[in-house]
């Protein structure tokens, strides 16, 4: 059996064609289909193709395809899934997506998979050699995940990525930021692999470079205590989100440091308080606690991107300077600046949808630099103005210049090269939105 997987690319989606290249700082490949081509039995050859690195093969006659797709990417997915149909061969879809839109997804395919894969795919594939495939494969998403497979990295087209270096440790989180999927779909509980398996696999990563791509590594102490503490002697080098919350722990960070963190992805949302955001109690100062957060992460070398969501209900046109300047004061490395996306399936969608304040229907635009609903207390230009006015202050070349240099006294020269990509590839953005920013002026004047 031939079995053909597919991550669609959302940027051919939403510019028409495909858009140039994506900067190479931010080509890591999820782990979502590597782990499907592992749960699969020996005997069938699966290719695995990402359409934003390579062309879709769609006369290559599989005898199935299984295509992963988030919401921005869904719509391509929709696309590539008809034309295999079209030419007689079977689709499956699965993926985040298809877990907040089950009925939608399952008019463009033969089957769906709704949520995880060990408990799915491969009675999937049983049924499908047998000639009884079904329309509907749901997961209970409370898979045990000792015993998992090693993701099929081997599977990814070489030198198409920084790394294809993922790795997951647990699933799932405790918090329930109204935004985020994770929760409302896989669950409050986290679940953890053995910490022996995951450090087995990570000591078997061809190369030293490795993202941890856990939705949080500040939740399950112990846990990550133990997985750091064995990180230790293999010497290598990583990357992770954290909530900014772990710099409380001295002995997390210290152990965070010592394990080969190389720098950390750390949410701070928003500045002021939101509703339906991780709460500080009312004695602490927000803002404060934050900037203590980026000294413990530079004090052991550890440079920051720090996260900011534009589009809260109590964002108002003040946000935009406060923020920046608390960017730039809190001295992070690099900014990923985003307005707030109301992805369907968040507790989020589902508020503004009771509300009327869902303005967007095409899930090609549900990207965090576009506004698919009508913010509160301001209009939904002015957030989009004030978003890209906020990017482009923090990435002019004289700041973006100061910011590497300070990483320069702070890390490794291979840690300043990648602060300088993380930063270049931003500015990239930056730019590109500014010139069509500008164009869409002149064509209204
Ligand atoms: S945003 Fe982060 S902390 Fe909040 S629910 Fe999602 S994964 Fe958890």
């Amino acid at each position: 059996m031939t079995i053909l997987l597919i991550y669609p690319s959302a940027r051919r989606m939403a510019q028409g064609a495909f858009s140039g290249n994506q900067a190479r700082a931010q080509r890591y490949p999820g782990m979502g289909l590597a782990l499907v081509a592992a749960l699969t039995p020996p005997g069938a050859r699966v290719t695995i193709v990402d359409d934003e690195r390579e062309p879709i093969p769609f006369n290559s006659g599989p005898d199935l395809v299984g295509i992963s797709i988030l919401t921005p990417n869904a719509k391509r997915g929709y696309m590539i899934a008809r034309e295999f149909r079209e030419r007689g061969v079977p689709v499956v879809l699965g993926g985040m997506h298809v877990m907040a839109c089950p009925e939608e997804a399952r008019k463009e395919a033969d089957a769906i998979v709704v949520g995880e894969a060990e408990d799915t795919w491969p009675q999937l594939l049983r049924d499908f050699g047998a000639g009884a495939m079904k329309a509907i494969y749901r997961s209970s998403n409370d898979n045990d995940l000792a015993g998992l497979p090693v993701p099929r990295r081997d599977l990814f087209r070489k030198g198409g990525y920084i790394t294809v270096n993922t790795v997951q440790a647990t699933r799932g989180c405790p918090f329930d930021c109204e935004f985020c999927s994770i929760t409302s779909l896989l669950g409050r509980r986290t679940r953890c692999r053995p910490v022996g398996e995951v450090l087995e696999e990570i000591r078997g990563l061809d190369g030293r470079i490795f993202v941890l791509n856990d939705d949080n590594v500040s939740q399950e102490k112990d846990y990550f205590k133990a997985l750091f503490e064995g990180m230790i002697p293999m010497k290598k080098i990583w990357a992770g989100n954290a909530s900014w919350n772990i710099a409380r722990d001295g002995e997390m960070m210290d152990l965070l440091a010592r394990s080969g963190c190389a720098g950390a992805f750390v949410g701070f949302d928003s500045i002021v308080p939101q509703e339906g955001l991780k709460k500080v109690s009312r004695a602490e100062n927000r803002l404060t606690l934050y900037k203590e957060a980026v000294r413990g992460f530079h004090k052991r070398g550890m440079p920051v991107i720090g996260a900011f969501i534009f589009g809260f209900d109590n964002d108002d046109s003040s946000i935009f300077r406060k923020t920046l300047d608390f960017a730039i004061d809190s001295g992070i490395d690099a900014a990923q600046i985003n307005i707030l996306c109301p992805y369907p399936g968040t507790p989020l969608y589902a508020r503004l949808a009771r509300e009327g304040r869902i303005v967007e229907t095409d899930w090609n635009e549900y990207r965090t630099g576009h506004v698919c609903f009508e913010p509160k207390h301001l209009s939904r230009e002015e957030l989009f103005r004030g978003y890209v006015g906020v990017r482009k202050a923090f990435n002019s070349r004289r700041r973006v210049a100061g910011r590497v240099l300070r990483t320069a006294f702070l890390s490794s020269p291979k840690v300043v090269v990648t602060g300088l990509a993380v930063n270049m590839a931003f500015r990239k953005g930056t730019v590109d939105l500014v010139k069509k920013l500008r164009a869409a002026d002149r064509t209204r004047v």
